[in-house]
Parts: C-alpha cells; sequence; structure tokens
C-alpha cells in the first residue's frame, strides 16, 4: 500500500513553505488541495467555479468534492509510493476516506499560535512564476522579483477571521485524531525556516 505523510497546521503555519523540503527528502511528490482548487478556479472549471464560494469566504470546500479530487490524483503515476499531502485532510471525515486510498506514516503538525496567524497571512506574498512564498517582513523577496509578486484573494485580515475558525471548529480536532493513533509530531512553527527544516527532518528520519 501506498505510505504517505501528513502536513498539517493552521493556515500561514508554513506548511507550502516546508513541502518542498519535505518533497525532496522523501521523493514523495506534494499534493495541496489548496494549489488544485486554485488552479480549478484559475481554469474556470465546473469544480473552480463551485468551489470558489467557499474559498472566497474562508469557508471549507465540502468533503465530497475534495474527497474526489484526491482519489483521482492518486491514481496517477508518481503518486504510487505516496505522496506528501498539504492542507488535507482537514476533516475527520476527509481523513476517514483517505485510510482507504493510502497509510499515513507520518502527521507533521505545524504549531502556530493564534495571534502569529494574521500578521504572517497578511503580509504573504507569492511569486507567480516559481510558487516561492515570502513575507514582507519575514522572510523578504528579492527586490528584483518583488514587483511581480502577488497576494492570495484569501489572504486578507477579514478573511483570515473565518479561515482560523474554520481551522479551530473543523480541523483541530482532526489533530487529536491523529494523536490518538500515536503519528502526530508536533513541531514550532514560529521559528526560522531553516529551524523548523530541521526539526522536520529530524522526525521524518525517525520514520524511515
Ligand atoms: P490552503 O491553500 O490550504 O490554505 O487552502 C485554501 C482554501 O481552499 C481553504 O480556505 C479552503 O476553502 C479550501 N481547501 C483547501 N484544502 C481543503 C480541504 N482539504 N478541505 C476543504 N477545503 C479545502
Amino acid at each position: 500500500m501506498k505510505e504517505s505523510i501528513v502536513l498539517f497546521g493552521p493556515p500561514g503555519a508554513g506548511k507550502g513553505t516546508q513541502a518542498e523540503l519535505i518533497s525532496e527528502l522523501t521523493g514523495k511528490p506534494q499534493v495541496s488541495t489548496g494549489d488544485m482548487l486554485r488552479k480549478a478556479v484559475s481554469d474556470k472549471s465546473q469544480l473552480g467555479i463551485e468551489a470558489k464560494k467557499y474559498m472566497d469566504s474562508g469557508l471549507l470546500v465540502p468533503d465530497n468534492i475534495i474527497i474526489d479530487l484526491i482519489k483521482n490524483r492518486l491514481e496517477e503515476k508518481d503518486s504510487v509510493s505516496g505522496v506528501l499531502f498539504d492542507g488535507f485532510p482537514r476533516t475527520i471525515h476527509q481523513a476517514e476516506e483517505l485510510d482507504k486510498i493510502t497509510e499515513v506514516k507520518v502527521v507533521i503538525s505545524l504549531i502556530v499560535p493564534d495571534e502569529e496567524i494574521v500578521e504572517r497571512i497578511v503580509g504573504r506574498r507569492m511569486d507567480p512564476k516559481t510558487g516561492d512564498i515570502y513575507h514582507i517582513s519575514f522572510n523578504p523577496p528579492p527586490e528584483e522579483i518583488s514587483h511581480r509578486l502577488i497576494q492570495r484573494k484569501d489572504d486578507t485580515e477579514e478573511t483570515v477571521m473565518q479561515r482560523l475558525t474554520s481551522y479551530h471548529e473543523q480541523t483541530k480536532p482532526l489533530g487529536e485524531w491523529y494523536e490518538k493513533q500515536e503519528k502526530l509530531v508536533p513541531i514550532k512553527g514560529n521559528e526560522t525556516i531553516e529551524e523548523v527544516g530541521k526539526a522536520i527532518s529530524a522526525a521524518i528520519s525517525k520514520f524511515r
């Protein structure tokens, strides 16, 4: 059976930033439901049109849409030995469905206090050319690319409050669910990118 890794945490915890490192370490492709949904929105597919309503207001997209997306993604060739999930699962129901198609080996949980989340998200910028993520104060981009950086539509202060509420109500209980299964590895997410990366590498090496 496929063996997968889950990167878990609140919005803005640094999951996308750290996913690249974990992919390099493990050879598992990053599967980000947020990125897949944003692609569907920009393609204006039926799924994208449906998902956009939820994303723009900071709500979770319904489980059935997400589960179909993941089932199709896991049939692709590059995922034969498992993948790295970033931003999925986000509900216990999603996790139960996931258990039917892959074995979750370890869940890396990035811990960042709520009071830091808003600042982290509102200052976040993305390079549309490379997908690299920056922060205007904590991880400033090189000057020559700063003109082309974009801000995600849902990275505003108003939307972030709803995203945090969705996280606490629907996603956080999933952390406890994985903790009971002894799969959860908590890692302090409010250190430098390098320090968080080192802690993740150490955690992952134990599971290989
Ligand atoms: P992210 O890029 O992971 O922050 O996701 C952006 C938005 O996409 C979220 O606020 C949700 O609306 C939606 N989304 C992403 N992943 C999921 C998921 N696993 N379940 C439900 N909604 C999701």
